[in-house]
């Protein structure tokens, strides 16, 4: 279960602040929006429900074939009656069936119609969307570096200036960012190392985006959308990285029959026309305006009008040379995409030779800073002893020796050292923490690899439990680091537990080791959640005592025998 918290903690009070409220913490995604689907098979899973309008009761879905009826919709309801609506509105886990493509979602889905297709709009929080957006866009060049500078864009992106979309923020093809429904544990982690993060400039939040190989410079905004009012960061910068992975000339030929068709299909050229030649380049050299015929034509709509007819892989960027050879044009070009903001190929380039997400984005994002997404207040980076505290409120530098306490207790505690740096990731409300890593209000703190996410630390020491809380997520990033997938979650949850506090002398619990573990990957409340901690630090403590450290250690990595765990049942 890629979404599980694998270390989800128990706090012993939770905040319910809700003095701050995020900008947007949901964001509406279009779904198979290319496709203009006419019909859509639903069928029903977990939970799922149907509304025939905004304010209508929900019901229980049944399998329903949605299809475009005049200027709405129509299905067939679980009686057999035909129905009409605006809009049907989907919730609890569906199956979507179309274009012999199938998809399971879980999120609350609109189905409305416009101009003859079904529109899907899917709800999300925004940290799914950009989880989903990296794992779709990263190729396998990127490193966990580069596929963060990602997370920091998509997001940016995802909260920045509208799309031009009216029934969903944002679309799932690369119009927008490419949505392909499925994640993988490398976006998640990405997302969730950068959880709070976008791009701001002078105060600003900022639009931001990417491209796949800028060709050795990156394009100013202002050159691509020439309407665009100022470049903000996206300015035409060198970059030398992208190059070192290779040359990224290409070249093409194209009819004239060709380039009418395209063309035509767009909208863009007189019928009659001859000649094709750039009429006007921008700072980066790239072609911002062309003459076809008598007409003249943004570059950029030229590429995308190309690329919808003919296929992206002809003309790659606006970066080209064009020349006539008796009915044909010869291109000749360099990079690929429109070249403004991060480079794709230069980032990850830049992730190989070591340099971090931020050195990343200050290349392609000069001027603009790494802020909080409520506030705009800049991140923060301070180093403690063997950690980093990562926050957007500078007083919490009175909190490093307390967190250097924590972490020397855990070490001195398990008898581990760790073995990389350790990240201390504190969010400055309990909505922040909650929107921007997706976990309950009543979860202090989590960790996932050597990431701890947190809430406020103000909080969590005005109600007494910074030391303990860290302590013991310090202990779970130090039990993380020693484990294998064979190590079942109730031994890393019960060892810390077990050092953490007084397992030992806890009653022998009602749950088995192994509905410990299922209660932990799943808690419905916080009461559950206890439970199971509480259930999963008395075995492991049983069998520190039983068998030694050592012992146990081991188990950690190859699994717990049998014939061990019999003992204690
Ligand atoms: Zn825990
Ligand atoms: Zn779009
Ligand atoms: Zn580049």
């Amino acid at each position: 279960m890629r979404y599980a918290l694998l270390a989800v903690c128990l706090a012993a009070a939770c905040a319910h602040s809700t003095a701050q409220t995020a900008p947007r913490n949901v964001i509406r995604v279009g779904v198979w929006t290319l496709w203009h689907d006419k019909q859509v098979a639903v069928t029903p899973l977990a939970g799922a429900t149907l509304r025939p309008c905004t304010t209508c009761k929900a019901q229980p879905l049944a399998e329903l074939a949605v299809r475009v009826k005049d200027a709405g919709i129509a299905w067939i309801d679980r009686s057999g009656h035909a129905r009409a609506a605006t809009e049907i509105l989907l919730a609890g886990r569906y199956r979507l069936d179309a274009h012999r493509e199938q998809l399971t979602l879980r999120y609350p889905l609109r189905i409305t119609a416009v101009a003859g297709a079904l529109v899907l709009s899917a709800t999300m929080p925004v940290e799914r969307y950009v989880e989903l957006a990296v794992a779709a866009e990263s190729g396998a060049a990127d490193g966990p570096e580069s596929r963060k500078a990602l997370a920091v864009v998509a997001r940016s992106f995802a909260l920045g200036p509208s799309h031009g979309h009216t029934a969903f923020d944002v679309c799932d093809s690369t119009h927008c960012q490419w949505v392909r429904w499925r994640t993988m544990p490398e976006a998640y982690a990405a997302t969730l190392a950068t959880a709070g993060e976008s791009l701001w400039f002078h105060g600003s939040r900022t639009g931001a985006y990417f491209h796949q190989n800028c060709g050795g410079r990156t394009a100013a905004a202002s050159e691509v959308w020439p309407g665009r009012v100022g470049n903000g960061p996206l300015l035409s910068r060198a970059d030398n990285y992208c190059q070192r992975a290779g040359s990224s000339e290409w070249s093409a030929t194209l009819t004239h029959r060709e380039l009418t068709l395209a063309l035509a299909a767009a909208g863009l050229a007189a019928p009659e026309w001859k000649s094709l030649n750039v009429v006007r380049r921008g700072e980066s050299g790239r072609a911002v305006t062309l003459r076809v015929g008598s007409a003249e034509i943004s570059a950029e709509n030229f590429r995308l009008a190309v690329g919808r007819s003919l296929g992206w892989n002809r003309i790659r960027s606006n970066w080209f040379e064009v020349s006539p050879q008796g009915d044909e044009f010869l291109f000749h070009g360099r990079g690929s995409g429109h070249g403004v903001g991060l480079c794709q190929v230069g980032a990850a380039e830049m992730a190989r030779a070591g340099l971090g997400y931020r050195e990343i984005l200050a290349q392609y994002f000069p001027g603009a800073t790494e802020a909080e997404e409520t506030t705009g207040a800049a991140w923060q980076w301070l180093s403690g002893r063997g950690f980093t505290l990562e926050t957007s409120e500078a007083a919490d530098s009175v909190y490093l020796p307390r967190l250097a306490e924590a972490l020397a207790e855990a070490r001195n505690r398990s008898g581990l050292s760790p073995h990389a740096a350790l990240t201390v990731r504190a969010f400055r409300s309990t909505p922040a923490f909650r929107d921007a890593t997706l976990a309950p209000g009543w979860v202090a703190a989590f960790t996932e690899g050597e990431l701890i996410a947190a809430q406020p630390l103000r909080i969590l020491a005005v109600r007494k439990l910074l030391a303990g809380v860290m302590r013991h997520e310090f202990l779970h990033a130090l039990v993380e680091e020693q484990a294998t997938a064979n190590a079942p979650l109730w031994l890393r949850e019960g060892l810390v537990e077990a050092w953490s506090g007084d397992a030992h002398r806890l009653r022998k619990p009602v749950l088995t080791p192994e509905q410990a573990g299922q209660k932990l990957a799943h808690a419905e409340s916080e009461a559950e959640s206890t439970a199971a901690h509480e259930a999963a630090g008395w075995y492991a403590a049983q069998l520190l005592d039983r068998y030694g450290r050592a012992q146990v250690l081991e188990w950690l990595r190859s699994g717990v025998p049998e014939r061990a765990l019999a003992i204690l049942l």
